[in-house]
């Protein structure tokens, strides 16, 4: 039978309590409230949001607007199955997103791993209609995440979340990751993106008429650290892909929706992917909301077809999930956050760099827009991730959130990396406080390791 615990607050969990948590036996705080870029906990402490929850509340939390629109879709109908009735909301919701990002059409579904899913399905179908059923081989990086899913995981270059799930997965068919501080070896941009680019054609070439896709996020997130790859990567493995008439695919989960300083991150590299997923940012945090963007080709070889998309999810473009996310895409256009992402996000990697100069422990600072990340090192010169792997990210978390800072752990086996992604909405003045407080976490985490 399970025991009573006390938590680090002194508030007693029941015996009886059977949800399952994340990290079994870990002591959390219980969730009270959030206000714009500040979450309260039930003892009344408040900590700053600097990850965004899971790069997700891009709003901030408790934002006016997004619950009034909230609440009046709630009073009008939550749900409506979308085999029976189309909803004003989530067409409405459709062409915004496409005139904001380019894309004439979009799949609605509910978690990023579902979009994922839906994104490798519609390649599929896309495949098959055009007579070739056989191409099923989808390639993706090493130290990446592409979703909890069995499709998603089995693109995923994470060993620590695989590990259980690895007698189910598909064949991994694993990209040099455009990681590089840990795979460059000391080459320069150019040649790096070059070495990049022949093993990804390598793997291509291996499968010849078995290969669908190649799978990719363009600022690597919850694997590594905000992995940011040469300037010049992305457009090679577009070109790549465009040679060999196979989909691109950007995994824009977590750095969609304006977090990098554009709408899509692909975008900073003028790369227009065959498919986008999206998710995370989408709902913001207020729904759980997530889409596929599909270039015109994928849809008109459906459409001449089966003309059907047989692949759907219960929840998928319910009208609550749109006019949420509908919301959330007027407040990033009407306050202008994709450009306070550009700004503020200068204004953080000027703090961190500041900070990596005066903590040896942070070895790396890269990132894009308000998607930074720290890798973190126990040897500077040796580029040593500690041992055990993860231990480093996972105190640096702690250190954090005992200064009243939330930061996110990005770490998927070979690395420490924590990410600073603090809401969109984010001020001058919050950035400051975030970077004061994560100056105090490393100063404590040093101590404590010293001690
Ligand atoms: N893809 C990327 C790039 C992600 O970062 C994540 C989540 O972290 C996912 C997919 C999976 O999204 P979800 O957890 O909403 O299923």
């Amino acid at each position: 039978m399970p025991q009573a615990t006390t938590t680090r607050s002194g508030r007693m969990q029941p015996a009886g309590s059977r949800l399952i948590k994340f990290f079994f036996g870990e002591e959390l705080p219980f969730v009270s409230h959030g206000r714009g870029v500040f979450v309260y906990d039930t003892d009344g402490r408040r900590y700053l949001d600097g990850c965004s929850g899971a790069v997700t509340a891009n709003l901030g939390h408790s934002d006016p607007e997004i619950l009034r629109a909230l609440h009046e879709q709630a009073e009008r109908i939550t749900f409506a199955h979308r085999g029976t009735f189309h909803s004003e909301q989530s067409e409405a919701l459709a062409e915004r997103l496409g005139a904001m990002t380019g894309y004439p059409y979009v799949f609605l579904c509910n978690s990023g791993s579902e979009a994922v899913e839906t994104a490798l399905r519609l390649t599929l179908q896309y495949w098959r209609e055009r007579g070739e059923p056989n191409r099923s081989q989808f390639a993706s990086h090493a130290v990446s995440y592409h979703g909890a899913t069995l499709g998603g995981l089995s693109l995923s270059g994470h060993p620590q979340r695989r590990r259980v799930a690895e007698a189910l997965l598909h064949e991994f068919n694993e990209l040099t990751p455009p990681y590089a501080y840990r795979f460059a070896e000391g080459r320069d941009d150019a040649e790096f993106t070059e070495l990049l680019v022949n093993h990804t054609a390598e793997v291509l070439d291996a499968h010849g008429p078995a290969a669908a896709g190649v799978v990719v996020e363009p600022v690597g997130g919850a694997a590594g650290g905000a992995i940011t790859p040469p300037d010049g990567y992305l457009q090679a493995l577009a070109g790549l892909c465009r040679e060999r008439g196979l989909p691109l695919i950007a995994d824009e989960v977590m750095t969609g929706m304006g977090r990098t300083g554009m709408m899509l991150a692909s975008q900073h590299w003028d790369v227009r992917p065959d498919l986008v997923v999206l998710g995370k940012g989408m709902g913001a945090g207020y729904a759980p909301v997530s889409a596929v963007l599909v270039s015109e080709e994928i849809i008109d070889a459906i459409a001449a077809g089966t003309a059907s998309v047989t692949n759907g999810h219960t929840y998928g473009g319910n009208p609550l999930g749109s006019a949420v996310a509908l919301a959330v895409l007027e407040a990033i256009e009407s306050r202008g956050l994709v450009a306070n992402a550009a700004e503020r996000g200068k204004q953080l990697r000027a703090g961190l760099e500041a900070l990596a100069r005066r903590h040896e422990v942070i070895g790396e600072v890269r990132g894009l827009g308000l998607l930074q990340g720290l890798e973190l090192v126990s040897d500077r010169v040796a580029r040593s991730p500690g041992a055990p792997i993860g231990s480093l990210t996972r105190a640096a978390t702690f250190a954090a959130r005992d200064q009243g800072l939330l930061v996110y752990p990005a770490t998927g086996g070979i690395n420490n990396a924590i990410l600073v992604a603090p809401p969109l909405t984010v001020t001058a003045e919050e950035i400051d406080l975030l970077l004061e407080l994560l100056d105090a976490s490393f100063t404590s985490l040093t101590s404590e390791e010293s001690t």
